[in-house]
């Protein structure tokens, strides 16, 4: 490991300067670890994803801000996903050699953004410098705060699936600029009984292939329920259908889940069925859907 260099010093001293001691948060980063409180009766969740420069986000056309905030709000709606409340949070950049603290502290500022609207303490981090592009790691812890978390494995033969907002296109910005439906999920999950959930990062048809399969149950789309964004009306002309892009776009980032039918204010797209597999229904005929992920590459 090479040596720390000063300016990385620095760097970590302003960061300390950006958060303090706060609900749950005892010690935030500067010592070894932190130290967090957690509530009695509370369930801990936690998770850790991951954006790579060339994959995630483009840093030749997007700003640090942008991507700090896109690496803390998919941790966030991971967190949306479970029904969970984020409550800290710690990240790891590795960053371009060369590059300025200014820079820096806008990939921090970001992700402060994002997860300040949640009270999420960014707790500690770690900064290195190599010749590779930009990476960022970003952990989360979350609470369940008094909701039971909800689980991809819970879908019941029968359920409706619903998703909380239109699909598809999200390559034109919204994959950069996404809001987290965590309070969403709160809501949802306090009003109704949510069988089981995910956030699609990978697009439908993929995402609800996990759930299915967690669940051990096929789904039924219904063709025409399934809302598709007006930014698929943008895309460059492909061999897609718009469709298409509804089902297999990624990073939407809206919630999927199933419960028993009657949820109102999100969009009904089908339903959970015996038979494992996910078939597309259009006029009554049925097609099986290859699930496909997705991933942007710039
Ligand atoms: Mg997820």
């Amino acid at each position: 490991m090479p040596p720390h260099t000063g300016r990385e010093f620095d760097l970590i001293d302003w960061i300390r300067t950006q958060q303090r001691p706060g609900p749950g948060v005892i010690l935030p980063a500067g010592d070894d670890l932190a130290i967090l409180q957690t509530t009695p009766g509370d369930l801990l969740l936690v998770g850790i994803d991951q954006v790579l420069d060339g994959i995630h986000f483009d840093s030749a056309v997007h700003s640090p801000r942008d991507i700090g905030k896109k690496a803390m709000n998919r941790n966030l709606s991971d967190c949306a996903a479970m029904a969970c409340l984020p409550f800290a949070a710690v990240a790891s950049f590795a960053l371009r050699r060369g590059t300025t603290r200014d820079y820096a502290q806008e990939l921090y500022a970001g992700m402060k953004d994002a997860a300040d609207i949640y009270g999420c303490a960014i707790v500690g981090g770690d900064t290195g410098a190599w010749n590779q592009p930009l990476a960022i790691s970003v952990a989360i812890l979350g609470r369940s705060a008094g909701i039971e978390p909800v689980r991809r494995s819970g879908g019941q033969v029968g359920d409706a699936i619903y998703v909380t907002g239109p699909l598809g296109g999200s390559i034109l910005g919204r994959h950069m600029s996404f809001a987290p439906r965590v309070n969403e999920a709160r809501m949802l999950t306090g009003q109704y009984r949510i069988n089981a959930m995910i956030d699609l990062s990978d697009g439908l048809s993929g995402d609800l292939a996990h759930l299915c399969r967690e669940s051990g149950v096929g789904a039924v789309l219904d063709a025409d329920a399934i809302p598709i964004h007006p930014d698929v009306q943008r895309l460059p002309a492909s061999d897609s259908s718009p469709l298409q892009h509804a089902l297999e776009d990624g990073e939407d980032y809206e919630l999927c889940f199933t419960a028993e039918p009657g949820v109102v204010g999100c969009y009904s797209i089908g339903r959970l069925v015996a038979e494992p597999g996910i078939w597309v229904e259009k006029n009554g005929t049925r097609e099986s859907l290859k699930p496909r992920g997705f991933r942007h590459e710039f």
